[in-house]
């Protein structure tokens, strides 16, 4: 019987498990660290044998195949030694492909508004009554959905990791976002490698799937021509009009019109409940996915209208004495922070910093000189903010702890401000992750802003 080692007990490690169970291999799971306890209970129901804490190499590496969790770097030693022995190693998006039967996926990826346009198409779908599925980097385990699901489609949001483990899967529409440096710690800090990486969405579509890409983005129009790509292609813009037979999505005085194949939806940003270029970015491509996959355009705008922020992401907490306060914690990086200054019309406090991912902050420099009047640095090593940005913005504090930036970005904030936090900088120095930092943000602003 085929062995199958899942490696990582997170969400997709222990839905990989329960499928490849399902499909009659002799399974096994291994988990450097601890496994939460509901995965614990699912792979307890489904008698998948597991180890926690460290890993038996022995039985690792006699796997005929390894489903490596894309949180486990390559560089990881149990990694290395599966590669020399030259066991394949795949993600949990290419084993759940393999028993997919008839039903379709959307994936979707890029650096920046993956998980905001993955949730507005799954809204969008769900609201129109389709038998659909939200999975990937969020809502349940794909390969947990394929196992013990039945649906005709499968909304996925992937990273270049989870991609980096795909080899034969083929996207029916596949969406990219954008392309702009983050996680090269993980591609040996060359940035063609994660360019690479994000390209492979595209890879083996055929002539009747879609590829949504932003027309706007310089680095997907110079890999685009270098593939040999089958596939329909709809770009979505706001600077560049690129004329596509397939279908586009342009924005014009803020105001887009998405169309595929003769049926087309117009949009009016203000009357959406999520703002700034970015967002209108993330509408389109959702437009262009639910318009090709046969979603009724009157039921396409009506979704796109109830659609609220995300949790974390330029999410309002509360407007008091005159200052609204925004939580945009999930913005880890330079240009998820370009968005959020761009979208910001009032006088702003921005708190940022954390772990410094190789930064550049050249690209916010303008918007930082025009719309911040003071930076208030949160992180245990401010030394490069502070170098980068003294100059730019009048006011420049540092704080090592969370309490102490709060207070000064409030002593900060006057009447007509906004408090931003939307750090360009991973949480791990202060909090356990994004989601952490931005609750902990939402809660002492209820409590005393
Ligand atoms: P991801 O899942 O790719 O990290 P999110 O939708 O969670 O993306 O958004 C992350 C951050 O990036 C948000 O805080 C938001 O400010 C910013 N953002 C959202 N959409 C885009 C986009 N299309 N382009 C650039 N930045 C974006």
């Amino acid at each position: 019987m085929k062995k199958i080692v899942v490696l990582g007990g997170g969400i997709s490690g222990y839905g990989s498990a329960i499928l490849a169970k399902k499909k009659g291999f002799d399974v096994f799971l291994s988990d450097m660290g601890k496994i939460a306890d509901r995965y614990k209970s699912r792979l307890d129901e489904w008698e998948v044998p597991y180890e926690e804490g460290h890993h038996t190499e022995e039985r690792i590496l006699a796997a005929d195949e390894v489903v490596k969790s894309p949180g486990i770097p390559e560089k990881a030693p149990i990694v290395k030694k599966i590669r020399e022995r030259g066991i394949p190693v795949i993600s949990e998006m290419e084993l759940a492909f393999r028993y997919l039967d008839k039903a379709r996926t959307v994936c979707i990826t890029g650096s920046n508004g993956k998980t905001t346009t993955t949730s507005i198409i799954y809204r969008i779908m769900k609201d129109a009554g389709m038998n659909v599925a939200l999975g990937g980097n969020i809502g349940e385990s794909f390969a947990y959905s394929v196992a013990t699901g039945d649906y005709d489609w499968y909304v996925l949001e992937l990273s270049s990791f989870q991609l980096d483990g795909m080899y034969k899967f083929r996207a029916n529409i596949a969406v990219l976002m954008n392309i702009t440096p983050d996680h090269l710690d993980r591609y040996d800090y060359c940035f063609q490698n994660y360019v690479d990486s994000k390209m492979r969405i595209t890879q083996n579509q055929k002539s009747n799937d879609m590829f949504i890409y932003s027309g706007d983005d310089e680095v997907i129009a110079r890999e685009i021509p270098r593939y040999d790509l089958r596939s329909r292609q709809l770009p979505f813009a706001a600077k560049t009009a690129i004329a596509a037979s397939a279908g586009d999505a342009f924005l014009c005085d803020g105001e887009f019109t998405a169309s595929v194949g003769g049926r087309s939806v117009t949009i009016d940003m203000s009357r959406m409940q999520i703002h700034g270029l970015h967002n209108a970015y993330n509408a389109m491509a959702a437009a262009l996915v639910t318009l090709s996959a046969g979603v009724d355009p009157r039921e396409v705008e009506r979704s796109l209208y109830a659609f609220a922020p995300v949790e974390h992401r330029l999410e309002p907490v509360v407007e008091r004495d005159g200052v609204l306060w925004i939580n945009d914690s999930k913005a880890t990086n330079v240009d998820s922070v370009w968005y959020a200054l761009e979208s910001m019309t009032r006088p702003l406090v921005w708190i940022a910093g954390g772990t410094d991912k190789g930064n550049d902050y050249t690209p916010l420099k303008e918007f930082a000189r025009r719309k911040v009047h003071t930076l208030v640095c949160m992180g245990l090593d401010n030394a490069k903010l502070l170098r980068e940005f003294e100059g730019v913005v009048p006011e420049v504090v540092a704080f090592d702890n969370f309490e102490e930036a709060m207070r000064a970005a409030k002593a900060s904030a006057k009447q007509g401000d906004v408090v931003l936090l939307s750090p360009a900088c991973a949480s791990f120095d202060l909090f356990t992750c994004y989601e952490n930092r931005g609750e902990r943000f939402k809660e002492w602003v209820k409590q005393n802003a």
